[in-house]
């Protein structure tokens, strides 16, 4: 008997450094194409998919501003980072015959569509694949709010936060081998534990409005998709 997925419509989390490879910097295009093979399957599976990617890969509002340039106009550099990233991936989704669309925060209208909330619903009703370039087009946030914010918008049943690691950990794994794989957390233990796997305030955005988040590896091939069946095991549920 084949299977449904859990969910209807998903926001996917993926920072710049998803589509990054193991060069240190920039885009490998070998990367971005296993990484549109991921997403594909989950297109394939029914699932409307729309995704928020960052720009850290290529550059970083904080760090450029930790070496005194000015915070708002490096988070607008770290923003356009961002639209090159989704223009990446949908490059690569369409080799495989995804049909796509990118919507910016930034006008650039030669690139992207502006981001238009209803018209985004439209293009996932109709099948394409969302891409949401630009963060929330404001300086001294983070593509990790823009997540928040955008899965709300587009009232998307989670958002699958991508990660290098299998999910949230009772200590670092790295460091720790008493680490325990968490199954589920609160979004309380995840603020108060401090726990780094999205901003406070893309945390408490979710939490207001009862959005799960899933973190999860996707460096480990097939995982998304068994996170969308809810293959138990596999990532650990903040709600
Ligand atoms: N950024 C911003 N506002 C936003 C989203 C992003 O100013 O709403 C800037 C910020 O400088 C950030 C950079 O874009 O450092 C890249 O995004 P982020 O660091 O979230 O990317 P990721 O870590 O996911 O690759």
């Amino acid at each position: 008997i084949a299977r449904r997925p859990n969910y209807r419509r998903i926001l996917l989390k993926l920072s710049g450094e998803a589509l990054m490879g193991e060069q240190g910097y920039g885009v490998d295009v070998k990367v971005a194409r296993s990484v549109a093979e991921e997403i594909k399957a989950v297109h394939d599976a029914g699932v409307e998919v729309a995704i928020v990617v960052g720009g850290g890969n290529i550059f970083r509002g904080v760090s450029a501003s930790a070496q005194d340039m000015d915070r708002a106009s490096a988070d607008y550099i770290g923003m356009l980072a961002t639209v090159m990233n989704a223009v990446v991936l949908q490059d690569a989704l369409e080799k495989l015959g995804v049909y796509t669309r990118v919507m910016s925060a930034i006008d650039i209208p030669q690139v992207a569509e502006p981001f238009i909330r209803r018209r985004a619903i439209r293009h996932l009703e109709k099948g394409r694949v969302v891409i949401f370039a630009a963060g929330t087009g404001n300086p001294y946030f983070t593509t990790d709010s823009a997540a928040a914010l955008r899965a709300l918008e587009i009232k998307a049943d989670v958002i699958l936060k991508a990660t290098k690691v299998e999910g949230i950990y009772s200590a670092d794994p790295a460091k720790d081998e008493t680490a325990e794989l968490y199954d589920r957390i609160s979004y309380q233990e995840v603020l108060e534990q401090q726990l780094k796997i999205m901003d406070a305030s893309a945390i408490s955005l979710c939490m207001d409005n009862n959005l799960p988040i899933i973190v999860f590896n996707m460096k480990t091939p097939g995982n998304i998709v068994r996170v969308i069946m809810g293959e138990p095991g596999v990532g650990t549920q903040v709600s």
